[in-house]
C-alpha cells in the first residue's frame, strides 16, 4: 500500500507533459469501450451506401482488400468476390480457407480467370486448425497437409501469399517450439518448390500469448528461412492485442518495420502481406475483431509509418465490415500518400 501511494504522484507527473492526442477510446453505441470486450456485435447487416474511393493521383504502392467474400457480393462466391472487389476499386482478395481447404477445380479456374481479367491480387488464409508443433505425429502431419493444400489451391487460383497460424506453445519452451516450427515450415517450402508451386508461405503474427507467432519470432524465422520461399503476414491488430494495447503509435509501428528490415533485409518491405482490423482485447490478448471505427486501432499512424518506410504490398481488411472498412483504409492511405 505505502509503495503504491509513493508511486502515484510520480506517474501523474510523468503523464502530464505528454498531452499527445492519444485519442482516448470512446465508448461505442453499445456502451463499451474499445479494448474491453463484452459482446461481439452480432447480426449486423452492411447494406448501407458504399462509396467507391476516388482514383488516386499517385499510383498505389499498397493495395487494399478483404479477408473473405465482401458482404455486397452477389452471389457469395470466390469468383464473384474478385469481380466485386474490382468494381469497388479495391485490389486484394484473401480467400478464407479457415475451416478447411475446400474448393473445386472449376472454382479455382473461375477465380484465376477473374484474377487475370481484373488484376486483383489473390492471397489465402489457411485453416485455423494448424499446429505444426503438436506432440502427436498425426496432428503435425495433418497440419502440414493443411498448409500445403492452402498453397496448392491458391496457386490454382492465380494467387501468391498463403497465410496461416503456425501453432501453439502448449507450455513448452518457446525456443524449442521455434526450432521445431521453423524446421517444419522450411520443409514445407521445399516440398512446394519441388512441385513448382510459386506460392510463398506467409506465417502470421498471432493475437494471443498461447499461440506461437510474436513479431520477434516471425521476423527471426523470416531471417532464418531467407533462402526459401517464406515470407510472413504481419497482423498489426494482433500485435496490438497481444501486447494488451501497446504497439499502437507511429514510433512503435516504425520499430516493428525496422525489426523486420533488420532481420530480413530491405527487400522485405516491398512485398508485405499485411492484415488489419479493429480489435477487442484483454490482458490475454485478442478477443475478437472489431469494426475500425469501434476500435482504438490507430491505423492512420500505421499508414504514416508504412508510407515513410516505403512499404509496398497488400493490406487485407479482416474487420467484420470487410469492404466497408477496406474502403475506409484505402481512402485514409491515399490521403496520407498525397492523393
Ligand atoms: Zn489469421
Ligand atoms: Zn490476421
Amino acid at each position: 500500500m505505502p509503495e503504491k501511494k509513493k508511486a502515484a504522484p510520480k506517474a501523474a507527473a510523468k503523464k502530464k507533459p505528454a498531452p499527445k492526442k492519444a485519442a482516448k477510446p470512446k465508448a461505442d453505441v453499445r456502451g463499451w469501450a474499445p479494448g474491453v470486450p463484452k459482446e461481439k456485435p452480432k447480426g449486423r447487416t452492411y447494406d448501407g451506401p458504399l462509396n467507391v474511393n476516388a482514383k488516386p493521383r499517385r499510383a498505389d504502392r499498397i493495395f487494399f482488400g478483404t479477408g473473405g467474400v465482401p458482404h455486397s457480393t452477389r452471389p457469395q462466391t470466390h469468383p464473384a468476390a474478385v469481380r466485386r472487389l474490382h468494381e469497388l476499386g479495391l485490389g486484394v482478395y484473401e480467400m478464407e480457407f479457415v475451416h478447411g481447404v475446400r474448393i473445386r477445380e472449376e472454382t479455382c479456374d473461375e477465380v484465376r480467370a477473374a484474377q487475370a481479367e481484373t488484376g486483383v491480387h489473390i492471397t489465402a488464409h489457411g485453416p485455423y486448425y494448424v499446429n505444426l508443433y503438436s506432440l502427436e505425429e498425426e496432428k503435425v502431419a495433418a497440419s502440414r497437409k493443411r498448409v500445403l493444400d492452402t498453397a496448392r489451391a491458391l496457386a490454382k487460383c492465380g494467387g501468391d501469399g498463403a497465410c496461416f497460424h503456425p501453432g501453439f506453445y502448449q507450455k513448452r519452451d518457446p525456443k524449442e517450439v521455434y526450432d521445431f516450427i521453423c524446421n517444419q515450415i522450411g520443409e514445407l517450402a521445399d516440398i512446394l518448390e519441388d512441385e513448382g508451386c510459386p506460392v510463398r508461405l506467409d506465417p502470421e503474427t498471432t493475437g494471443k500469448g498461447t499461440q506461437f507467432g510474436s513479431l520477434e519470432e516471425i521476423a527471426e524465422m523470416g531471417g532464418d528461412l531467407k533462402d526459401k520461399n517464406v515470407g510472413f503476414t504481419i497482423d498489426f491488430a494482433h500485435i496490438h492485442a497481444r501486447s494488451a494495447g501497446a504497439h499502437n503509435t507511429y514510433d512503435e509501428f516504425g520499430g516493428q518495420l525496422e525489426l523486420l528490415k533488420n532481420k530480413m533485409g530491405d527487400g522485405v518491405l516491398k512485398t508485405m502481406h499485411i492484415h488489419l482490423s479493429g480489435i477487442a482485447y484483454s490482458d490475454k490478448g485478442e478477443a475478437h475483431h472489431l469494426e475500425l471505427d469501434e476500435s482504438d486501432m490507430n491505423y492512420k499512424d500505421l499508414f504514416r509509418a508504412l508510407i515513410d518506410f516505403g512499404v509496398e504490398g497488400r493490406v487485407v481488411c479482416e474487420s467484420p465490415a470487410l469492404e466497408y472498412d477496406a474502403l475506409i483504409m484505402q481512402k485514409a492511405y491515399r490521403k496520407l500518400n498525397g492523393g
